[in-house]
């Protein structure tokens, strides 16, 4: 079962999941999301969709194998958007999630994120640091909801003995990425393909590291069927400032687009990079897709959507 499997990543997981001979049903309630995402494996006979909201408690009939809880929204302006709903999908959600895996005796894994590391003071970022979060700020619904999630995870391990995973992505992107979605890679495409100017927040300095969607998936499942409890880094440790990123996209793209700097929103990380060191050793999981030909690949999506 995977939630929010008709958003980037979880359509993603449910097809690489088909892929590997299992049975997938994915629930979504497209706050963030689309059954476009989902479409083409619709006509697959070990698929199933159902809208729900996981806030709402999912009871569900048979045998339940893995709970894959990816429903959040996940980008900066959509979850300023809808801060509740980030909080609730993070704390009554994943408690839902993990009440369905207890019930089921099935593995659960948590789609966290490097945001629980907030603006990092310790650079780059081991599983070990324990972040710098804003509570308060206009991303502490996200960050903290995922907080208490990993806490929920671990809570329910520790009381119920349910075994579960904890993964920390890292900026992900890739084909299926909502084109009005905010982040800066859809972004950054769409501006360049349409001849827009490019929206640089700040003066571009503070840095990223992207991960293509392919990686990310195959890092988390080598951690459903070889990880441990404790949380592994998932991301591509190629770090870029977000102005080269931009530059990047701009040349890619064969676009004549200039870049303009925008207001840079409030507590907006200055530095990231994944350490994954842990991801290395326990699941010998490496990325593998190099950062200019990922997003190649991200931007024959975008002019095929556009
Ligand atoms: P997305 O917005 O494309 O997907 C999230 C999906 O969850 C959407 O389809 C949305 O409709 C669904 N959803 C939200 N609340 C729900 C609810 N209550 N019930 C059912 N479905 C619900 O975002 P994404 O980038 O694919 O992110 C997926 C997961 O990965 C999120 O949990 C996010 O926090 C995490 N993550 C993503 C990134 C990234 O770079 N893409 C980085 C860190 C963490
Ligand atoms: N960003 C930008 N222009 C945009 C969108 C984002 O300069 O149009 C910046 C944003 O301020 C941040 C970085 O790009 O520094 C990555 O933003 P994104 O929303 O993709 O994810 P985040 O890592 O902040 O969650």
């Amino acid at each position: 079962m995977v939630s929010g499997g008709a958003g980037f990543i979880g359509s993603h997981l449910c097809e690489a999941l088909l892929a590997n001979g299992l049975g997938v049903l994915a629930l979504d309630n497209f706050i963030t999301g689309s059954g476009e995402n989902v479409k083409a494996l619709e006509g697959s006979p070990d698929f199933e969709f159902r809208q729900a909201d996981v806030n709402q408690g999912v009871f569900l009939d048979g045998d339940v194998r893995y709970v894959l809880h990816f429903a959040s929204p996940a980008s900066p302006p959509q979850y300023d958007a809808n801060p509740i709903h980030t909080l609730k999908v993070g704390t009554v959600g994943t408690m839902n999630m993990l009440g369905l895996a207890k019930a089921k005796g099935a593995t659960f894994l948590l789609a966290s994120t490097s945001e629980v590391y907030g603006d990092p003071l310790v650079h780059p970022q081991p599983e070990s640091y324990w972040g710098n979060v804003n509570p308060i700020g206009p991303r502490g619904c996200y960050d903290e909801a995922k907080r208490a999630a990993e806490a929920f995870a671990m809570a329910y391990k520790r009381a119920h003995g349910v075994d579960t995973r904890i993964i920390r992505i890292f900026n992900t992107h890739g084909p299926r990425m909502q084109v009005s979605d905010g982040r800066a890679v859809p972004n950054f495409m769409a501006q360049a393909i349409r001849g827009e100017p490019i929206t640089v927040y700040g003066d571009g300095s503070q840095t990223r590291s992207l991960c293509y969607v392919s990686d990310l998936v195959r890092g988390v499942i080598l951690n459903l069927e070889r990880g441990d409890e404790l949380p592994v880094n998932l991301g591509n440790p190629h770090e870029v400032t977000v102005l080269e990123l931009a530059q990047t996209i701009v040349r890619l793209a064969g676009s004549k687009s200039k870049i303009e700097h925008r207001e840079l929103p409030v507590d907006d990380p200055k530095q990231r990079q994944p350490d994954i060191t842990r991801a290395r050793k326990l699941l010998g999981w490496e990325p593998e897709v190099p950062l200019e030909e990922g997003l190649k690949r991200t931007l024959d999506y975008f002019r095929s959507v556009l």
